[in-house]
C-alpha cells in the first residue's frame, strides 16, 4: 500500500543533500509513502502513481516536531504556584515534591490517562516524537512504574530518578545518590533508554557535579545514553560534564561561560534549548545565538512538566526561539525537527527525505514561517494517514 502526499504547497525536509539550505524546502512537492515510511520526494510534476491519494490543497508540511525533553508521566496540579510565581515568587526546583507525592498516590490508570492525554495533546500539535522522563517518583518502584508507563507510549524514555532529592532524603543528597545508581537504577534500567540529572549545585533540592557524574556514570555502565539538566538556574558544572561523558543532550543552557560553549562547540552534545521554561518562570533566556554562531549543534523542545513550563506546543517554543533568542525561523524549524533527532541520536525523524519515518506535520498555513509569525494560533497537526494507520 503506496499513498501519495500532494499539494504540498512547501515541503520541508531538512534532506541536506537538497541545495535550499539545511531546510532543504521542495515548493509544489509532494512525497510518497510506503509501509509507514518515505519513499519518494520531489516537485509535484514528477510524482508518481501511488494506491491511494492523499492532497492537501497548498498547505506546508514540515517534519513531524521532535520533542525530544519531557515530564508526561505525573499528576496533580500546580497553577496555584505559576500563579505566585508571575507575583514575584522565585523559581528554585521545589515545587517539584508537590507533583512527587500526588504522582505517589495516584493509580497506574490515572497516570496512564494522563499520559496518553498530553501525548494525544501534542500529536495535534504537531509532534510525533516525545521523550519521557520518569523523575516523580524517586522511590525504586515508583520510578519503575513511571518507566513502564512511559514506555507503554514511546521508545524515548528517560530514567530521572535523580530529579530532586525526595524530601525523606532531606540533608542525606550522597545517601540518596546511592540510591538512585543502585537499585533504582538496576529496576528502571530494563524500562530506559537514557538516564538524566538535574545538575544544579545551587539548588538546595538538585545535584552537584560530582554527584551528577556518579549517576551518569552508572546509567552509562548499565547501558544507557545520556542527557543532563544542565546550568538552568545558574552557572555550574553541568554542561563541562554532559560533553566530557559524552552524553547525547545539554539541556536547558541558560547560563553558560565562554569555557562551557567552547566545550559544547568541540563535543558531540547537543545543546537543547527550552524556552518555555524561561517564559514561565520570568527568568532571562538561554543566549541562543552565541551557540549558534560557535556552530554548537542546537534543539528545541518544551520541557513540558507540571512545575516550570506546562506548555506541549513546539510551534509556541519556536515562536519563542524566533521573538526572544533570535533565531530565524528556519533556524527554529530545524532546531525543533532535525536538532531534537540529534538530540535523541535518531536519524529516521526530524527529516522527511527517503528512509525516514512518515512523520508528517501538516500546517494550516503555506510556509513554515507562519509557525513563528502567527504565535499561538493551533496550525500544525500531525498527519494521520490511512495505509499508515492499517
Ligand atoms: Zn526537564
Amino acid at each position: 500500500m503506496s499513498t501519495l502526499v500532494t499539494g504540498i504547497g512547501e515541503l520541508v525536509t531538512n534532506d541536506p543533500a537538497l541545495e535550499d539550505g539545511p531546510l532543504g524546502v521542495i515548493p509544489d512537492a509532494s512525497l510518497v509513502v510506503e509501509h509507514g515510511h518515505v519513499v519518494w520526494t520531489g516537485p509535484s510534476s514528477e510524482a508518481p502513481d501511488a494506491d491511494e491519494r492523499v492532497d492537501l490543497g497548498g498547505r506546508a508540511v514540515v517534519p513531524g516536531f521532535v520533542d525530544s525533553h519531557a515530564h508526561l508521566v505525573f499528576a496533580g496540579d500546580r497553577a496555584g504556584e505559576f500563579e505566585a510565581r508571575m507575583s514575584g515568587a522565585r523559581y528554585d526546583g521545589g515545587g517539584i515534591g508537590t507533583t512527587v507525592a500526588a504522582t505517589r498516590a495516584a493509580s497506574d490508570d490515572d497516570l496512564r490517562a494522563r499520559l496518553g492525554g498530553l501525548l494525544a495533546e501534542m500529536r495535534r500539535q504537531g509532534t510525533t516524537t516525545v521523550e519521557v522522563k520518569s523523575g516523580y517518583g524517586l522511590t525504586v518502584d515508583d520510578e519503575a512504574r513511571s518507566l513502564r508507563l512511559a514506555a507503554e507510549v514511546t521508545p524515548e524514555t528517560t530514567f530521572l530518578g535523580a530529579h530532586v532529592v525526595p524530601a525523606e532524603f532531606a540533608g542525606r543528597a550522597d545517601e540518596y545518590v546511592a540510591l538512585v545508581t543502585g537499585p533504582m537504577l538496576a529496576a528502571c534500567a530494563p524500562h530506559a533508554r537514557w538516564v538524566d540529572v538535574f545538575c544544579e549545585p545551587g539548588s538546595a533540592h538538585a545535584f552537584d557535579g560530582d554527584q551528577a557524574r556518579a549517576v551518569l556514570e552508572a546509567g552509562r555502565d548499565a547501558g544507557l545514553g545520556l542527557r543532563v539538566h544542565a546550568n538552568q538556574l545558574s552557572a555550574g558544572p553541568g554542561v563541562q560534564v554532559a560533553v566530557e561523558l559524552g552524553a547525547a543532550s545539554a539541556d536547558h543552557c541558560t547560563h553558560l561561560s565562554a569555557a562551557d560553549v567552547d566545550a559544547l562547540a568541540g563535543g558531540t552534545t547537543v545543546a537543547t534549548l527550552l524556552p518555555g521554561v524561561e517564559f514561565s518562570t520570568r527568568s532571562p533566556y538561554p543566549d541562543a545565538r552565541r551557540l549558534l554562531d560557535a556552530g554548537v549543534t542546537v534543539a528545541l523542545a518544551t520541557d513540558c512538566n507540571p512545575g516550570s513550563c506546562f506548555t506541549s506546543s513546539m510551534a509556541f517554543c519556536i515562536a519563542l526561539a524566533v521573538r526572544e533568542m533570535r533565531l530565524t525561523p528556519a533556524e527554529a524549524l530545524w532546531a525543533a525537527t532535525a536538532g531534537g533527532a540529534a538530540a535523541l541520536d535518531r536519524s529516521d525523524v526530524g527529516r522527511l527525505a527517503p528512509g525516514a519515518r512518515a512523520d508528517l506535520a501538516v500546517l494550516d498555513a503555506p510556509s513554515y514561517r507562519h509557525l513563528a509569525y502567527r504565535p499561538g494560533v493551533p496550525l500544525a497537526h500531525a498527519l494521520e494517514l490511512p495505509s499508515v494507520r492499517a
